[in-house]
């Protein structure tokens, strides 16, 4: 064997101990095809020492060829195989990467919940209905006849001027009160009757404890023997239910065209307790709701007999029965929907 022969053989070993090195620090596909090329191009190192082959004694030839195309063969193997390796580790690094972690707690959806004056509507309800009552709703866009007449106030009756009215078209209004369901419910049936209707109410006046728009609940009870002390009885009862057992309640004489007689129900302070403070005025009492015995003439107008059964009939706020529960001063709030001050309740 001649000595190009060995010398080459030295070469083929130096540089099989150069790539297994190379190979083995490769580890993006960037780096494998820049290998490639370094190494089998055709500038690279295997193919400029193929090149060399032409210069050796013919007889050393195959021998030398043989040497370095299982040199090549051998790179090519191993950076098949590389290839492979680094291929299946990239795999796992974006399987990782997107990996879920199923055992994570979820994201939570933040919760709505009831506004206060639903929540106390609700309350109102449920008290009701425990005594029997039925819930009843009408239509907020009335007649004249049902907001005002048939409740005993008839044009030109001073008592319209007691509610700024909103009028529409011709004869109809929005309804000043949620007294029309009383009339409506009437009309429809014959006594006992024993009903609340909840809805909104609207009236020209704005400030910080008017809305042009807010929720009333009305009462009414028709049958027959229905006395004043039914009504005392029973809106006491509901006044401690909605503002607790150790409240003292009051009946003070009042006007309402609908009922006769008339009175306005206080209970004592939410806030003092009755000693007196800025709420209540120095009162100690805080008027709640307007009730009266319903009206001869206003049964009557439905086609009872007042000689035969008699009513009563009360009505209240109910943002006002919201604000004196959780000392909000300002109505607005209510309608503002700013979920800071909504997410107390
Ligand atoms: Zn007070």
């Amino acid at each position: 064997m001649g000595d190009e022969v060995v010398t080459l053989r030295d070469e083929v070993l130096r540089l099989t101990r150069e790539y297994t090195g190379a190979l083995a620090a490769v580890s993006t596909e960037e780096a494998l095809e820049e290998f490639r090329i370094q190494w089998l191009g055709r500038k690279g190192k295997v193919t400029q020492l193929l090149r060399k082959l032409g210069t050796l004694p013919p007889e050393e030839r195959p021998a030398a060829g043989q040497l370095l195309n299982r040199l090549r063969e051998e790179i090519e193997t191993a950076l098949a195989e590389r290839t492979r390796v680094v291929a299946a580790a990239a795999q796992e690094a974006r399987i990782r990467a997107e990996r879920l972690d199923l055992t994570l707690p979820g994201r939570r959806q933040p919760l709505g919940h009831l506004h206060p004056i639903t929540l106390v509507l609700g309350e109102i309800k449920r008290f009701f209905m425990g005594l029997g009552y039925e819930v009843v709703e009408g239509p907020e866009v009335e007649t004249d006849y049902y907001n005002f007449q048939a409740l005993n106030v008839p044009k030109d009756h001073p008592a319209r001027d007691m509610q700024a009215t909103f009028y529409l078209a011709g004869e109809l209004v929005l309804r000043t009160q949620t007294s029309p369901v009383q009339i409506r419910t009437m009309e429809a049936r014959q006594p006992p009757v024993r009903i609340i209707a909840p809805g909104k109410v609207y009236r020209n006046d704005a400030d910080v404890t008017h809305s042009p728009m807010f929720h009333q609940v009305e009462g009414l009870v028709v049958d027959r023997g229905i006395r004043f002390s039914d009504l005392k009885g029973t809106l006491a009862a509901f006044a401690r239910a909605l503002f607790g057992e150790d409240r003292a309640v009051r009946f003070r004489p009042s006007y309402f065209p609908f009922t006769e007689p008339s009175a306005e129900m206080d209970v004592s302070c939410v806030i003092c307790g009755g000693r007196g403070c800025r709420v209540c005025k120095g009162e100690g009492w805080l008027e709640i709701l307007g009730a009266g015995m319903v009206h001869p003439r206003v049964l009557e107008m439905v086609g009872y007999d007042p000689e035969e059964v008699s009513g009563f009939a009360f009505g209240l706020g109910v943002e006002r029965v919201v604000m004196l529960r959780y000392g909000i001063d300002d109505i607005r709030l209510f309608f503002e929907n700013d979920r800071r001050f909504l997410a107390q309740f």
